[in-house]
């Protein structure tokens, strides 16, 4: 038993913004630990960087927090993963009906189009995490979920998050700085193996 985050995402890359959510979530909610889980190759998406690259950056900026882990469960799924299967996985392998879903507010608006998304918010809370000045009514009241549902969702304000993985390809490709943005240990990865520098 115990109290678990899953921190769900693309990382395309993992930046200091994402884990600064983490770090603030795992502080407000009490959680024992948090697990990254890098997502699958998303349907109907830009081209997404292969899964093991993402893996491997969201595992050198974890590594040396005592309570950060990754997990290689949707990256090493056939196709997509739906969030409900990963989170009906891992409640079993924390042996835990206490698991915080941790994403970025921006979905929420469309939270309604996902796979069993009424069961999933039965199965674990939602934390989602803002930057400064998000509207969060606007999106609630385009998700069309009830009020029963709204309250398994908690917004949570991290400044830091104005950083986007988008913005670090963008500056890769352009040669801007990524320094102090990601991980230093991350930047090295995304020189080392040449990625970001064309494409979406
Ligand atoms: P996205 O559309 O790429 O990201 C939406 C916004 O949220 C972006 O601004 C993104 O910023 C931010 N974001 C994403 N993950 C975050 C995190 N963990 N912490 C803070 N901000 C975050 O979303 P996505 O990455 O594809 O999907 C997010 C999660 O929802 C994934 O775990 C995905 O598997 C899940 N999902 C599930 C379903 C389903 O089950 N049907 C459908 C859609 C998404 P950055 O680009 O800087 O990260």
């Amino acid at each position: 038993m115990g109290r678990y985050g899953v921190m769900g995402g693309t990382f395309d890359p993992i930046h200091l913004g994402h884990l600064v959510a983490a770090q603030a979530a795992l502080h407000e909610f009490e959680l024992d630990a948090v697990y990254f889980v890098p997502s699958g190759q998303p349907p109907h998406k830009r081209h997404v960087t292969d899964g093991e690259h993402r893996y491997v950056m969201t595992l050198l900026a974890t590594a040396a927090n005592p309570r950060f882990y990754t997990s290689r469960v949707e990256i090493d799924r056939v196709g997509y993963s739906y969030t409900y299967d990963t989170i009906l996985y891992l409640r079993q392998e924390f042996n835990s009906d206490e698991i915080y879903f941790i994403t970025g507010a921006d979905v929420i608006s469309h939270l309604h189009t996902w796979y069993r998304y009424r069961e999933l918010l039965q199965v674990c809370h939602f934390v989602a995490a803002t930057r400064p000045g998000f509207a969060f009514d606007d999106a609630l009241q385009s998700s069309s979920l009830t009020a029963a549902e709204v309250e398994r969702i908690s917004f949570l304000e991290v400044p830091s998050l104005a950083i986007s993985s988008t913005d670090i390809r963008q500056r890769v490709r352009d040669g801007r700085p990524i320094k102090y943005l990601v991980p230093s240990a991350v930047e090295n990865y995304i020189y080392k193996h040449a990625l970001y520098r064309s494409g979406e």
